[in-house]
């Protein structure tokens, strides 16, 4: 596949090849060990022998940036009080929700 140049000259050691690209994450592969990399720090998230376990990091890991990118401080369509909404779906607070 076509790696985004972030990732193949950044993150990746000399020798290893993107093997997959979810950003801001990467698997990079240097023999038989695939390593998740994230590309906004270069750390190393995982490093393992099983490419679908890195891939399955890979996905969680991505999910959960997306999801936080997602949260703020909205007004619950209910009581108005101000609460950390999830997204579009999450209106009411979590009291409001529970009555
Ligand atoms: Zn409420």
């Amino acid at each position: 596949m076509n790696a985004p140049r972030h990732f193949t000259e950044r993150v990746a050691k000399p020798g290893a090849i993107i093997v997959k690209v979810d950003y801001p994450f990467a698997i990079e592969r240097l023999d038989d060990t695939y390593r998740v990399i994230d590309g906004r720090t270069d750390a190393l998230v995982k490093e393992t022998d099983s490419l679908s376990s890195a891939a399955g990091t890979l996905g969680m890991e991505a999910k959960r940036v997306r999801q936080a990118a997602k949260t703020r401080r909205r007004p619950c369509i209910r009581c108005t009080k101000t609460f950390f909404s999830e997204g579009s779906h999450h209106r009411t607070c979590d009291t409001c929700r529970h009555i």
